[in-house]
């Protein structure tokens, strides 16, 4: 009994990092109308499937209606109360680095900024990481040491203005299928030349004039010898190189580099260097290919090293581009949700950015070392060095790597909170308190997509039950712990605001996020607030980054790095394959959400694994039969699926499924913890396992 729509409300999709504009038209009988939003300058009114399926997935199957303490309902004052003592008690006899929230890069950015706040600020430790560790943690690595701050120097429309496209570990069509799908679409009219870099031969290869796959790790291999290339060919810019420290050292390790090393043919890899070194417009996107990698960063290094010799940066058409997976992961890194770094992109080791955003907040005791990074963090609940643990919108029992552990190790801390949509998640079963807080299309805030676009999420439904948002949840406990004035915020404007007018103070020493423009914003024009692009103050509005040389090391100039390839860790006879992991087209990390819709589950119904042709007559397994997967960490039961997309000896499998009960397709259990040393990313596309019948 379907009844008439009420006007539709402009909001954002929740899922990946393109950050799509949404038209949202709540029925008077409950639920949503769908539409792309043909205003926003992400999407111009397109959506992909997930997006466009969103209707479907917010209805209060499975949804948390009340808080739970131990199992049993509990009131909101119990719960909130129970927390604050936990954390408060634990931080007195045990000092503020005895505690730690782990949080989202779903989050947004009103939720994430009182997070910090909360955490670094008053608690006084830094020990608040996220699940964007797992996602780009690389590229903030790699930005901030060659342009001396996290910043993505391009724009989405750079791809529609380019002449050639490479795409490294990024399997677009599938993991952001509306920028790929504008991509698509400036080929068909300008001839743009699309290359793919991937070990595994993706949809996104359907549009590729080339497709590399390369020998699995040796990405940085192959950008060092683009590297050699431009130079042998003279294509150093001289005056951009003027403001580049480094060059010299990243051209002795460029020129070291074997080509063999790349597993590529010759006449390929000339076809690369020739493409990529003759088309001034250049756009060079990765990914998750790139940056979950134990030398992710180098990676990441490998490539803007090549983009700044060049000279090819922060121009139409010209730029190296990370894509987020999530639709706040930029959010979160400008509040400082990363153990690693300060609010509005300060430098949490830099005693004057400190002592900034103390006197800013007021705050009473700043964190002033880095905190742990997440499977540091979940190694520290293991041995009990954190005895209280705030696990916030994310479900690390199911993907973090090693899972299993971080499951036991979450079983086993002293206290446990979470806060989730909903109660019976892998991770939030495992928990004291559970804390029913509101979702996409409950609550209102900000999110940032990959081209530093800020866009309103909106509210177009009434929180079910008695769910909370997650900001005013955070600041309960913050004013319960003592510090009422701090979190005395009655709605996400006014935190907007306040992280404005944060930005400005971060803006005059010298930080690239400055957005005080918006400091005075009221709750009206909040509520109206268009999607713009950072930074917008006095000084600078929007607009591209780099171009004119200046970049955020104290000395002004860009640094190149030179790069030393990795060969990813050998093979053993015991586990001799190299299972790569990602996302499938209709699912969303822990199909809390997706899985709520038969149609999205109708593309890929269950957990899979690829395995080429050979390698399944090897191991005498049919197609459609069930393989076990183990690693030194864990099992999986997936389905096969016999494909020479991927290479012999490089499975593949998807990482959405959930279930401790064996046999289960919980692929997290077998990831390998081993991380990047300088951005803390997991390697998760590079784990040895056996596959038997099962
Ligand atoms: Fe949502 Fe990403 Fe799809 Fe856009 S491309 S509709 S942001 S999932």
């Amino acid at each position: 009994n379907m009844q008439a729509p009420t006007r539709p409300i402009r909001t954002t999709c929740p899922y990946c990092g393109v950050g799509c504009g949404v038209l949202a038209t709540p029925l008077a009988g409950g639920g949503l109308v769908i539409e792309g939003d043909p205003d926003h300058p992400a999407n111009f009114g397109r959506l992909c499937v997930k997006g466009s399926a969103l209707g479907e997935t917010v209805g209060l199957k499975g949804r948390l209606l009340t808080p739970r303490i131990d199992g049993r309902e509990a009131g909101w004052d119990e719960a909130l109360d129970l927390i604050a003592r936990r954390f408060s008690e634990t931080i007195a006899r045990h000092g503020p680095d005895s505690v730690a929230f782990y949080v989202s890069g779903q989050l947004l950015t009103e939720d994430y900024y009182v997070a910090n706040k909360l955490m670094k600020g008053f608690i006084g430790s830094a020990n608040i990481d996220t699940n964007s560790r797992l996602c780009m943690a690389s590229s903030v690595a790699g930005h901030r040491r060659a342009f001396g701050s996290d910043t993505v120097p391009g724009l989405y429309e750079d791809l529609e203005q380019a002449d050639c496209v490479v795409l490294v570990g990024s399997n677009l069509a599938w993991c952001h299928p509306v920028l790929y799908q504008r991509l698509a679409a400036a080929r068909e009219t300008r001839g743009t030349k699309v290359i793919v870099i991937d070990p595994r031969r993706t949809a996104t290869c359907d549009i590729a004039d080339l497709h590399l796959a390369l020998a699995p790790g040796s990405d940085a291999a192959l950008f060092n010898l683009l590297l050699a290339e431009i130079d042998r060919r003279g294509l150093i810019d001289p005056a951009f190189a003027a403001n580049l420290d480094g060059l010299s050292e990243a051209l002795t390790a460029a020129r070291a580099t074997l080509p063999s090393s790349t597993g590529l043919m010759h006449s390929e890899l000339q076809r690369f260097l020739q493409l990529w070194t003759s088309s001034e417009k250049v756009v060079t996107v990765y990914s998750q290919g790139i940056n979950q990698s134990d030398s992710g960063t180098d990676k990441v290094n490998a490539i803007l090293n090549c983009h700044l010799a060049t000279g090819r940066i922060g121009r139409p058409g010209m730029g190296p581009f990370s894509v987020t997976g999530q639709p706040n992961a930029m959010g979160g890194r400008e509040v400082g949700g990363l153990a690693n770094m300060l609010a509005c992109h300060l430098e949490i080791e830099n005693p004057a950015h400190r002592d900034a955003v103390q006197g800013f907040w007021a705050a009473p005791r700043m964190a002033s070392k880095p905190g742990l990074k997440a499977v540091d963090m979940f190694r520290a609940v293991e041995d009990g060095r954190i005895k209280a643990l705030w696990i916030i919108c994310t479900n690390p029992a199911v993907s973090m790597p090693e899972a299993d552990r971080v499951a036991r190790a979450i079983a086993g801390c002293d206290f446990v909170a979470v806060s989730d949509m909903f109660g019976d998640t892998d991770t939030a079963r495992l928990a004291h308190v559970v804390l029913p807080a509101t979702g996409w299309a409950e609550k209102d805030g900000t999110v940032t997509n990959s081209e530093r676009r800020i866009s309103r999420q909106r509210r177009t439904l009434a929180a079910p039950g008695q769910a909370r948002d997650d900001w005013r949840i955070l600041a309960e406990v913050g004013s319960r712990m003592g510090w009422s004035d701090a979190f005395a915020w009655s709605s996400a404007a006014e935190i907007f605001a306040e992280h404005a007018a944060l930005s400005g103070v971060a803006g005059a020493l010298g930080s690239d996020f400055d957005i005080s423009d918006y400091a005075g914003i009221t709750a009206q024009d909040y509520d109206r607030l268009q999607p713009f692009l950072w930074p917008q103050s006095a000084t600078r509005k929007g607009g591209r980054f780099f171009a004119d040389g200046r970049f955020h090391h104290p000395n002004g100039k860009g640094r190149m790095i030179a790069v030393a390839p990795m060969p990813p860790q050998p093979l053993s006879r015991e586990y001799p394959f190299r299972l790569n992991t990602g996302r499938v087209r209709d699912h969303w990390h822990t199909m809390t959400r997706t899985g709520l819709s038969p149609r999205l589950s109708r593309h890929l119904a269950e957990p899979y694994l690829e395995l080429h042709p050979e390698d399944a007559a090897a191991l005498s397994l049919a197609p459609a039969s069930l393989a076990q997967v183990d690693s030194p960490y864990g099992r999986a039961i997936l389905r096969v699926l016999v494909t020479d997309r991927v290479a012999r000896g490089h499975p593949f499998a998807p990482i959405h499924w959930t279930g401790q009960t064996a046999p289960s397709g919980r692929v997290g259990a077998l990831i390998d913890p081993t991380i990047d040393p300088v951005s803390g990313q997991p390697a998760s596309k590079s784990t040895a396992v056996v596959i038997r019948p099962f």
